[in-house]
């Protein structure tokens, strides 16, 4: 059946076809957009509203093993987020960890289309894809863990880059995964022996190598497969007071980018931003941060901005996790994933009132400030860890308001001030600037351009998002209530050529996709006959190998994207 639509009068940013912002048509037919829309087409008049490629969340943590876990911690907040049956609509709980259907309607009103799960463990992959199935509205795609992975540590030790590679090639397809992930690379196997590791020279106990060769093979591995996107890193030391000379040396060992795509991906690099020696007196270091990435055009970062408010921190850092709940002596989990990784949670709440949130509240908006290219900048929270996603429009409104700003100036720790740069930065990000760091940035740094996500050129995927904004006629410097009011709620959010959210409220039943990469290996590089990897996987794992890879009926609409690797 042939379905279309006609959005008329739309003011269009779209950075990667390089409109700036035009008062255009969009013509969609088949869940693409196209020259001209079919006969009969449904008429949307946008009325010269921002309109915008459907937005996309390169770094979130909305389904798995852990996510699920955090949702068990915590069931005062799962009392938070209550909402009924209305409509399509399911019944909805949950505020920082929410139902995986209060996730997608959430995004869906605020007209984001694809999310990236920020860490899937091998081991536990089937149920993240289960959980990728019940988020009906969003495209999902898979950020892989492999900062603990025996075999892939082993390869590092005996500089076998292509023996890496092939492991990361057999993992990602044998998981439905789309992405190297590493998280505190080493840090987290170390946590195995109640150890962490001090620097990226400091070497993994049992294993003999260190979070900078294990970084650096896998961005030589990643290039090799050439897989999509870049290798994306959670750093080491995170939260830890003078950690930005770790972050800094780290972002060093990045090489030339050889194409348009970056290198390396720092993720929530606001928590890898600190100064000082203890908590007392933590500062920021955006600028040095800033310096460096601003002279390395194969680094992208983004901000894992926090927000006051109460939240749930989530990640495979389980020596981090430690360390925090050592702070606020609150609840904690620990887990370890054999051969693979770990996590560690703890809910915590952000306070005006600590000087410690206040100075990491200004770091993040810093490094989006201080960011010359807003393409190396990406918009993030590390959802839910600085805070639920749902804070986004409060954040895009502080980056284009400095009135805003100087308005949350006088409600913070007075003493932010002595310890920040923010409030001398009087730069005001523009809806173009807001537009890269919240879809066409994503779409670029995760390689996905290719199947048509993040642009609105003829052939792109119908991905769209109308905002209740008129760029022509609001100051966001001074009306930054109404910009914050606006990028809530979408008059329209489209979805692959269907109106899933209007008004806020979600109209249809979804049917998303998971997107996930195989790179093809010559025969002599398949782990899944190598006598050496299938011998220790019989060994060490509980699991035997043939049940170890996710069976096709997980991904009842999987999207590979195939690539030839240069084994
Ligand atoms: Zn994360």
């Amino acid at each position: 059946m042939t379905q279309g639509i006609l959005i008329k009068n739309a003011y269009v940013i779209d950075p990667l076809s390089g409109i700036r912002g035009e008062i255009m048509d969009i013509a969609i037919r088949d869940g693409r957009i196209v020259e001209e829309a079919p006969p009969g087409s449904e008429v949307i008049d946008a009325g010269g509203c921002l309109t915008l490629p459907g937005g996309i969340d390169s770094h979130s943590h909305v389904c798995g093993t852990k996510v699920n876990f955090g949702r068990y911690m915590s069931p005062e907040d799962m009392r938070a987020g209550r909402t009924s049956r209305k409509g399509v609509m399911h019944v909805t709980s949950g505020y920082s960890v929410p139902t995986t259907f209060g996730n997608s309607y959430r995004y869906s009103t605020m007209g984001y289309t694809t999310v990236l799960e920020g860490a899937m463990a091998p081991l536990e992959a089937r149920h993240t894809h289960e959980e990728f199935t019940a988020t009906p509205h969003q495209d999902m795609l898979a950020n892989t863990l492999f900062d603990g992975n025996w075999s892939v540590m082993e390869a590092v030790r005996e500089k076998d880059v292509r023996r890496a590679a092939a492991i990361v090639a057999w993992t990602l397809a044998a998981v439905r995964g789309f992405a190297i992930k590493l998280t505190n690379p080493g840090g987290t196997e170390a946590w195995g022996w109640g150890k962490d590791v001090a620097n990226i020279h400091d070497p993994v106990p049992h294993f003999e190598v260190t979070p900078a060769e294990i970084i650096s093979t896998m961005i030589q591995a990643n290039e090799i497969l050439r897989l999509p996107h870049s290798v994306h890193l959670h750093c080491n030391n995170l939260g830890v007071p003078g950690n930005f000379q770790t972050t800094l040396e780290t972002m060093d060992l990045a090489p030339p980018a050889q194409g348009d795509r970056q290198t390396l991906y720092l993720t929530h690099v606001q928590f890898h931003s600190y100064g000082g020696t203890t908590w007392r007196d933590i500062s920021s270091k955006s600028e040095e941060i800033a310096r460096s990435l601003n002279s390395k055009p194969q680094v992208v970062i983004d901000m894992g901005q926090i927000m006051f408010g109460r939240t749930t921190t989530m990640t495979a850092d389980g020596p981090m996790e430690f360390k925090l709940y050592m702070l606020h002596h609150n609840k904690w989990s620990n887990h370890d994933v054999e051969l693979e990784t770990g996590s560690g949670i703890i809910p915590v709440y952000y306070s005006r009132k600590s000087l410690v949130n206040c100075v990491m509240w200004a770091i993040g908006l810093e490094l989006a400030l201080l960011a010359k290219n807003p393409w190396q900048c990406l918009l993030s929270t590390d959802n839910p860890n600085g805070a639920p996603f749902v804070k986004y429009p409060e954040i895009i409104a502080l980056l284009m308001s400095r009135r805003m700003r100087e308005n949350e100036r006088k409600e913070i720790d007075p003493r932010t001030e002595h310890y920040v740069p923010l409030f001398a930065l009087d730069r005001e990000l523009d809806w173009y600037d807001i537009a890269v760091m919240t879809r066409a940035g994503q779409a670029k740094a995760l390689g996905i351009t290719r199947i048509g996500k993040g642009h609105l050129a003829p052939g792109a995927q119908a991905d769209v998002a109308v905002y209740p904004l008129k760029p022509e006629s609001l100051d966001p410097s001074v009306d930054y209530q109404q910009v914050m009011a606006g990028f809530s709620r979408t008059l329209y959010t489209i979805k692959r050529g269907r109106v899933v959210a209007r008004d806020g409220d979600v109209v249809v039943e979804g049917a998303n996709s998971t997107i996930w990469t195989r790179a093809r290996v010559p025969p002599a590089y398949d782990m899944g006959s190598d006598p050496e990897f299938t011998r220790k996987f019989d060994q060490y794992y509980t699991v035997r190998l043939r049940n170890y890879p996710v069976q096709d009926v997980y991904l009842p609409r999987g999207v590979c994207i195939e690539t030839e690797a240069a084994l």
